[in-house]
């Protein structure tokens, strides 16, 4: 793959300080990892409050998970800097990808305490933190990222928002155990081409490496599967998560 070994793979974090619980910088370090390993160059940016977002200045744009506190300061910011730049992304095909607070704030609006704070729109979906226990606990979800590839992912989920899709949203995939997005319809998370959101935490990626490595060939526009790696360990973690959601 001398292409992709000279060009690599660039991430950008978006608020990598505030928007960053259960093993978000675990999801960058493995794509990290599995870049160098294959020999694939790797390069970290960030892209804080109030910093313009340039649209090309990287292939894979990742947004985690917060408190909402801090995800009140960030969805302000997301909306009024870098919306524009986020829907260029999704326009030219780019991959986002954003975890429980920052895969709410990827939909239309997220309600909470009397408050809308507002999203980015590049879904149709709404979040609204009702009146209910946070939704906590092991999940596993059936996904099909391609036609004919099912796969299970495995994850944590604590979440006090409830997201519903609307209109011809998709969802990530089908609840095998857990919540997913409001712990009623059934679907966890949203997938409009290169933009996945999804609750799934604890951590997402190290639990499911292969996604991981869907991401980084669909970031690089790489054609067919990524070299192989020794991934005993991985799947092992991955194993032990799908038996802890029971599934
Ligand atoms: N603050 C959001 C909620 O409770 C997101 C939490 C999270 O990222 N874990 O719904």
């Amino acid at each position: 793959m001398p292409d992709v070994a000279t060009r690599g793979l660039r991430v950008c974090a978006l608020y990598p300080d505030l928007m960053n619980i259960y093993a978000d910088r675990g999801n960058l370090l493995l794509l990290e990892r599995r870049c160098r390993w294959r020999g694939i160059d790797f390069e970290l940016g960030s892209s804080g409050l109030g910093d313009e977002l340039d649209p090309e200045g990287a292939d894979l744009f990742y947004i985690g998970g917060g408190q909402d506190r801090d995800q009140r300061r960030c969805a302000f910011d997301l909306a009024e800097v870098k919306r524009d730049a986020l829907h260029e992304v999704a326009r030219r095909g780019g991959v986002i990808l954003a975890v429980c607070g920052g895969y709410q704030l990827l939909g239309h609006s997220y309600r909470m305490a009397g408050e809308d704070l507002p999203g980015v729109g590049l879904v149709d979906l709404i979040t609204v933190r009702e009146d209910g226990p946070r939704l906590i606990g092991n999940v596993a979800i059936e996904v099909e990222l391609e036609p004919g590839w099912r796969r299970v992912l495995a994850g944590f989920e604590n979440h006090g928002g409830r997201t519903y899709l609307r209109g011809d949203a998709e969802p990530l995939g089908r609840v095998l155990k857990g919540f997913g997005n409001n712990g009623r319809d059934g679907f966890e998370g949203v997938r409009a081409g290169g933009v996945i959101g999804t609750y799934l935490h604890g951590p997402l990626l190290p639990k499911n490496a292969w996604l991981a490595d869907w991401l980084i060939a669909r970031s690089l526009a790489v054609a067919g599967p990524l070299a192989a790696l020794d991934d005993g360990l991985e799947e092992a973690a991955h194993a032990d998560a799908r038996r802890a959601a029971g599934v």
